[in-house]
This record gives C-alpha cells, sequence and structure tokens, in this order.
C-alpha cells in the first residue's frame, strides 16, 4: 500500500517538476519540411496540424474533412518531448505529408488502394531525399519506444497529456 506521506511526495514532485517538453512548434516544422522536402507540391486545400492524444502504438495521423476542404495532421503529443529525438518528429511529420501527397485525407487523387501498399510511403520518403531519417527514426522506435512510454506513463506524462489534448476535438483539432 501506497503510504499518504509517499503518496503526497510522489505528486509533490510531479507539480514541482519542470515538464520536461522542449518547444517543437509543428507549424514551424510542417513549414520548413514542406519548402525542402516537398517544395513540387502546392497544397490543394487547408493543411493543419496539431498536437493529439499520447497513442502508444502511433504516431501521427492524417484526415480530412468531408467537403475535403481541410486536411488535419494530428501529431502524437509525446513526440514534443525532450527524451524523443527530432528525426522521429521530422519523419512522422514527413510520413504524414507523403499521405496527403499519395491522396490519403487529402484531395490529390490517390495513387494506390492502400495508404502503405508495398512500402509506398517509405520508398517516396527516400525518394525525397529523408531515407537517412527515416532510419535513424526506425532505429530508435524499434530501441527505445516502449520503455520509453512506459517511463513516462509511470512518470504521469501519458496521463497529464491525454488530459491535455484529448478534450480538443473538432474540426482543425485531434
Ligand atoms: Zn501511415
Amino acid at each position: 500500500m501506497l503510504s499518504t506521506t509517499t503518496l503526497s511526495s510522489v505528486l509533490h514532485s510531479i507539480n514541482d517538476m519542470q515538464p520536461p517538453f522542449i518547444e517543437r512548434d509543428l507549424n514551424v516544422y510542417i513549414d520548413r519540411i514542406w519548402q525542402t522536402y516537398f517544395s513540387d507540391i502546392q497544397p490543394v486545400n487547408e493543411v493543419r496540424i496539431g498536437y493529439c492524444y499520447p497513442w502508444k502504438t502511433r504516431l501521427g495521423v492524417i484526415r480530412m474533412t468531408v467537403d475535403e476542404s481541410l486536411s488535419f495532421i494530428g501529431i502524437n503529443s509525446l513526440l514534443q518531448m525532450a527524451k524523443v529525438p527530432e528525426c522521429v518528429l521530422v519523419t512522422t511529420i514527413a510520413h504524414e505529408l507523403v499521405h496527403y501527397v499519395h491522396g490519403f485525407g487529402s484531395p490529390r487523387p490517390r495513387i494506390c488502394q492502400h495508404p502503405h501498399a508495398n512500402g509506398v510511403v517509405d520508398n517516396e520518403l527516400e525518394k525525397r531525399s529523408l531515407g537517412k531519417q527515416l532510419s535513424h527514426c526506425n532505429d530508435w522506435i524499434d530501441r527505445e519506444w516502449y520503455p520509453f512510454y512506459d517511463n513516462q506513463r509511470d512518470a504521469g506524462w501519458v496521463s497529464w497529456l491525454s488530459a491535455r489534448y484529448s478534450s480538443r476535438r473538432g474540426r482543425g483539432s485531434c
């Protein structure tokens, strides 16, 4: 049983802790990634990006409104934590942009039936000079993601992020 003294000191230490996040402004990232790696692609509707729920098994998502006027890219909010290498965030945003280019979560024509058919996403990332970032990202995810996730959950950050991001549902947000 957790004594109240222990419990209050745990709560105290969480409240005292500076959230271990670093400034990762998604709009800055997506602009930079689009200009650097996707400059041949003109957006055909409005594209917004935002942090979402701290999923255990998903890094990002893209979806489009029924009237096709808006595509929304949602990013796992754990990716703003300092312990996550930047290449994971960059690769996740670029992955969702590839879906956009391929006509998934976007009004562009679909290039195939399934968004991940025959490794089309990874092939496109490599074609766009993002192969190195992709492989660093995959290495880190394979090695670190689940232990990292468990640590954040045990430290209380998963529920903190869930409360912060799950209530913001609606057009152009999670
Ligand atoms: Zn995907």
